[in-house]
């Protein structure tokens, strides 16, 4: 089973609370949270299996606090197994919060020096028929004084690997944009395609995260939701090398082999390479997360708050596209 103990705090948020955990191996993402979203999880898997891909993967929930228990260890333990988990260092367990937790893939596992960016999106960033007229009433005012009010998202947060070591843009760094000029926000996360790759497979790069966009967009088209506060977390490859060869380049320091390899040798890395062909290391990722406002809605029509948010999205990396092979 997942021992709680054993579980160390998540240090590589691009936005959101304290709190987050995950587990030795790195595959999972402990996140407290409300009972609705946990529903809202499961609600998915069985009636939008579609929507659920967009989705990080649930791996189940725990109780935190004491006395320690988990309450969905088998799918927890399948999941680990599945991706063959080493069993890592036991940490000393870091304080956690009392409650449920959802444990979800950690959608940055696998890649070398994740590149994050949570977009958060929507103008309204509340559900209007369960939210105190304070809380409202401040959550209007961030939205009108940002990026929120006239495109429907903003940077919430990003981390951008700079070759040494994690830029980090906190939640007051996007609010500080408007309509006209946050393409330099998303040119600042997106600078590492350019470090890693030529100009036109950057490029080629950005318009595959777009059409993960616009899938997503047109999903939502396609059902009936109100999603509050959701984000889009696009995550790309910081580590120049790594994206470089994973786009299919040369790599910059090739292994050198002195002599032929013998029998026990290549039998070995077949081995290897077995292994590694369970989970193929990914360039991107493109996922929703962050529901805990988020409800389906039968009869009540798409969610045009969380569209108008993607398709804008769209617009300004096409716009980011244009720019770098002009
Ligand atoms: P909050 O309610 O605190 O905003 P989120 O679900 O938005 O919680 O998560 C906060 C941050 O944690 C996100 O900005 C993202 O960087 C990271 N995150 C969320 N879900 C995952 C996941 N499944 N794997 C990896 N990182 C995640
Ligand atoms: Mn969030």
């Amino acid at each position: 089973t997942l021992d709680i103990s054993t579980l160390k705090t998540f240090e590589n948020a691009a936005a959101g609370h304290d709190g987050v955990l995950s587990d030795p191996s790195g595959q999972l993402f402990i996140k407290p949270c409300t009972q609705a979203e946990v529903d809202f999880y499961q609600q998915t898997l069985i009636d939008h299996p579609g929507f659920a891909e967009l989705m990080p993967a649930f791996v189940g929930t725990l109780s935190l606090g004491a006395p320690a228990q988990v309450v969905d260890s088998t799918a927890a333990q399948e999941f680990l197994q599945r991706n063959q988990a080493q069993k890592g260092p036991q940490f000393p367990g870091p304080k956690v919060a009392a409650g449920t937790a959802i444990v979800l893939e950690n959608l940055e596992h696998g890649f070398t020096h994740p590149n994050v960016l949570d977009l958060k999106l929507g103008s309204c960033l509340y559900d209007p028929t369960s939210t105190a007229p304070e809380k409202a009433a401040r959550l209007d005012k961030v939205a009108s004084e940002t990026t929120s009010g006239s495109l429907n998202f903003r940077i919430a947060g990003m981390k951008v690997w700079n070759g040494m070591s994690f830029d980090i843009y906190d939640k007051l760094y996007g609010r500080n944009f408007n309509a006209d000029n946050i393409k330099d926000g998303l040119a600042t996360f997106f600078a590492g395609l350019s470090v890693g790759l030529k100009t036109d497979d950057a490029a080629g790069l950005l318009e595959t995260i777009e059409a993960e966009v616009s899938k997503a967009r047109h999903s939502l088209e396609r059902l009936e939701s109100r999603m509050y506060s959701v984000s889009l977390l696009i995550i790309y490859e910081g580590d120049s090398t790594a994206l470089d060869a994973l786009m299919g380049g040369v790599p910059k320091t090739p292994r050198v082999q002195e002599k032929a390899p013998t029998l026990g040798e290549v039998k070995q890395s077949e081995e290897e390479e077995e292994e590694e062909e369970d989970e193929p290391p990914a360039a991107y990722r493109v996922n929703m997360i962050d529901f805990a406002h988020a409800t389906w809605t039968p009869g009540q029509g798409k969610d045009e708050n969380i569209i108008a948010g993607l398709k804008n999205i769209e617009t300004q990396m096409d716009q980011l596209i244009s720019r770098l092979v002009d």
